[in-house]
């Protein structure tokens, strides 16, 4: 029997995602969630998260023991300079990306300690870290180095990095493909709104910019952190509010964004506030909305030339009005969004450009399982 199956695992901070993907056809023959891992009732840690996973792959006779099974593919969030492409896993790679974990003390534990679980569970099988960060590593210097003393900047291997790295490769090329172009010459601005966000600037296939930085917090307003802001403002809030580090970490990163905005994160509740009239949850949007069109006009300058603005990720995807608004007013930029197109739903990629629109608008669905399990397979097959 060929082994053609992928088992993509992403070991978030407090949930462990798997699927199971069969290269050769397409089809998913499980896919599962793990979730709030270390609250009482729930796994107590992800070591035991996995495990769980492992049994009910079992169970369906789908185990990690089965001759289908080509390579478990890795969602790793920091690669860190360190890589910059899909890694096939050894000790000395797991060290590397333990010693990344300053940059990711949420993530790359988590992804660690996957990445041993089934490492255990089936020695003999590849395993495949793909790094969240690999996509962006072809920014030019101009775009990922801060303004910042240089020596400092690179004794604390302080730069841009970036985040959702498989999801602005995936969705980029998706969108040419929608369009029917090479994405060899196709520049797209990507912007990928999910619970959190960033925003992508490719041209040809290749990351010139995005709006994430060292960490995921940078550019965008997300579902509970700030997105930017004067650097400032953390030591004003250490000088003056007296907090330590970790208070001013866990107000950006877990109380501000949408839900410090209104007291809610989730864009559905907040359409729902907007049509009863609610003014916070109004201005919440519009402060969120302000900061994508930044981003749009940012981007549209650092690529000269956009042929494409693909909208992905569970806001991105669904919310038609955030579409709208984020894209009002841009026939200049030759960006028009047709009304009709893009109140429809669906789950395939789909323009909602109007005919008339020099640039297309599209909201093509990302698949960072799809991408991690192809880019694991391809580094196993050759
Ligand atoms: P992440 O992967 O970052 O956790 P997702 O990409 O799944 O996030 O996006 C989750 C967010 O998508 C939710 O918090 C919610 O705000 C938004 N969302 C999901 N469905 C809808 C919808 N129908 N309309 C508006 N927003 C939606």
């Amino acid at each position: 029997m060929t082994a053609t199956r992928v088992l993509v695992l992403n070991s978030g901070s407090s949930s462990v995602k798997y699927q199971l993907i069969d290269m050769a056809d397409g089809t998913r023959p499980a896919a599962g969630l793990v979730e709030r891992i270390g609250e009482p009732g729930a796994a107590a840690d992800h070591g035991e998260a996995l495990r769980q996973v492992a049994a009910d792959l079992g169970a369906k006779g789908l185990g990690l023991d089965s001759p289908q099974l080509a390579a478990v593919g890795h969602r790793v969030v920091h690669g860190g300079t360190r890589f910059t492409e899909p890694t096939l896993i050894t000790d000395e790679v797991i060290e590397e990306i333990e010693k990344l974990v300053p940059l990711a003390p949420l993530h790359n534990p988590a992804n660690v300690t996957g990445i041993r679980v089934a490492r255990a569970l089936r020695p003999d099988l590849p395993q495949v870290a793909v790094f969240d960060t690999a996509f962006h590593s072809t920014m030019p210097e101009a775009a990922y180095r801060y303004a910042i003393d240089r020596q400092t900047a690179d004794a604390h291997q302080i730069r841009r990095y970036g985040f959702h790295g498989t999801s602005h490769a995936y969705v980029s090329r998706a969108t040419a493909a929608l369009l029917d172009r090479d994405p060899a010459d196709t520049n797209v601005i990507v912007l990928h709104l999910g619970n959190g966000a960033s925003a992508s600037a490719v041209s040809g296939g290749v990351c010139l910019d995005t709006s994430m930085g060292l960490t995921p917090l940078e550019g965008l307003v997300m579902g509970t952190r700030s997105g930017d802001l004067d650097p400032a403002v953390l030591l004003h809030l250490q000088r003056s509010a007296g907090m330590g580090p970790d208070e001013v970490d866990d107000l950006l990163n877990k109380r501000s964004g949408l839900l410090g905005l209104c007291g809610d994160n989730d864009m559905r509740e907040i359409g729902r506030r907007m049509a009863e009239g609610d003014e916070q949850a109004r201005l919440a949007f519009d402060i969120y909305i302000h900061r994508v069109r930044k981003y749009v006009g940012a981007y549209t300058a650092v690529l000269g030339r956009v042929d494409a603005i693909a909208f992905t990720a569970g806001v991105g995807e669904n919310s038609a009005a955030v579409r709208e608004a984020a894209l009002r007013g841009l026939a200049r930029l030759g960006i028009e969004v047709d009304a009709v197109r893009n109140a429809e739903r669906g789950s395939v990629a789909r323009l909602i450009s109007a005919e008339s629109s020099r640039v297309a608008v599209a909201v093509v669905p990302t698949d960072e399982e799809l991408e991690i399990a192809r880019e694991a397979y391809s580094l196993v097959t050759v």
